[in-house]
């Protein structure tokens, strides 16, 4: 390629500060390192997480910075050291990295590498060791990966090659919110043929929730909302009953309760809200009952009764849905190609770069599940 190797100037959204719209400029992206890959950014989602980190998390040292996460490009070039990336290669860039040598890549119990930026830069939320420069500033990498950019460059161990036929502009979605959700529910919940689910909260998280309690052979799926208009779209990801919380002048896990012979054997929190935790946690059935916190928060703390978990209820967490990176985006590919897992049906929207405002609108307000920014051709 023409440009391998040279400092590419290209259009990016970058976030000056916190609270205040993105800003449309050129950025210098420079070539990448020993073991980088520079990536032309095809499309991204947006998530939730970039919201967070602009209108709640604002934490000053964690800008400017270039958000996006939810992105699916192709490799424009390949720093020194890089063998198992080419350039045209199609690749998925990934918030968590797996480096296959840390313990924790080493074992089979969890996803999280130790190698990740967020091993060190969790707070700012972003990676201080960027390739971008706009206006002679450094401008950060959140989440390691900024998608809100024509070109990112980023460590080969967070970048999973996919097949030469996906659709970008559909499985971008797999980097964040889609496999989060779906693999809560597979990985973390580990949810059994013939049990009973409840996904509070139906965002494209809940939804993938949802998703996956079917996938896993749930024989119930609650879908609990306070937004009764999002039921249609959990019916069409295998919801089989709905519940609005303020339809109701008792706790809604009181109501599961009933409904269920005492509670459900495994509930998934997809708001990032530490109320609807504890709700979550205590709509399980004694005994069993496992509860997986999945939607994304870090500004409360949160609370529950010992009892809760003295009478035999687990509860957990996981980040990405528990899958090793490198390895299962490629497979979560496979599996939306062969029809095992859905996509196209959490797309609502769809936009330029240039509108990503707008994009971000939209998801604040709650009236998109997923918008896809085109970024490039
Ligand atoms: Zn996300
Ligand atoms: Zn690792």
């Amino acid at each position: 390629m023409a440009t391998a190797g040279k400092v590419i100037k290209c259009r990016a959204a970058v976030a000056w500060e916190p609270t205040a719209p993105l800003k449309m400029e050129e950025i210098e992206v420079a070539p990448p390192q020993e073991g980088e890959i520079r990536i032309k950014v095809v499309a991204t989602g947006v998530c939730h997480t970039d919201l967070y980190h602009l209108f709640e998390g604002k934490d000053k040292r964690g800008f400017p910075s270039v958000l996006g996460h939810e992105g699916a490009g192709v490799v424009e070039s390949v720093g020194p050291g890089v063998t198992d990336f080419k350039p045209g290669d199609k690749v998925i860039p990934l918030f968590l990295s797996q480096c296959g040598e840390c313990k924790f890549c080493k074992s089979p119990k969890t996803n999280l590498c130790d190698r990740n930026w967020s091993s060190k830069y969790y707070d700012i939320m972003s990676d201080p060791i960027t390739r971008f420069t706009c206006r002679g500033r450094p401008i950060l990498q959140f989440m390691g990966t900024s998608t809100f950019s024509e070109y990112t460059v980023i460590n080969q161990i967070a970048v999973g090659k996919i097949d030469d036929d996906a659709p970008l502009d559909r499985v971008c979605l797999l980097s964040c919110g889609i496999s989060t959700g779906y693999g809560a529910a597979v990985n973390t919940a580990g949810v059994t043929p013939g049990s009973v689910c409840a996904v509070f909260g139906l965002g494209a998280v809940g939804l993938a929730a949802v998703m996956g309690c079917k996938n896993a052979g749930a024989s119930r799926i609650f879908a609990v909302d306070i937004n009764e208009e999002k039921f249609e779209k959990a019916k069409v990801f295998g919801a089989t009953e709905f519940l609005n919380p303020k339809a109701y002048n008792k706790p809604i896990s009181e109501v599961l309760a009933e409904m269920t012979n005492g509670g459900v054997d495994f509930s998934l929190e997809c708001v990032g809200n530490t109320e609807v935790m504890r709700t979550a946690l205590e709509s399980c059935v004694k005994g069993w009952g496992v509860s997986v916190l999945v939607g994304w928060t870090d500004v409360k703390d949160f609370s529950a009764r010992p009892i809760q978990l003295i009478s035999g209820k687990t509860w957990k967490g996981s980040l990405f849905g528990g899958f090793k990176s490198k390895d299962s985006v490629p497979n979560l590919v496979c599996d939306y190609m062969s029809g095992k897992i859905k996509l196209d049906e959490f797309i609502t929207h769809k936009m330029s770069l240039e509108q990503v405002n707008d994009a971000v609108n939209l998801m604040k307000t709650g009236q998109c599940i997923r918008c896809i920014l085109n970024i490039s051709k």
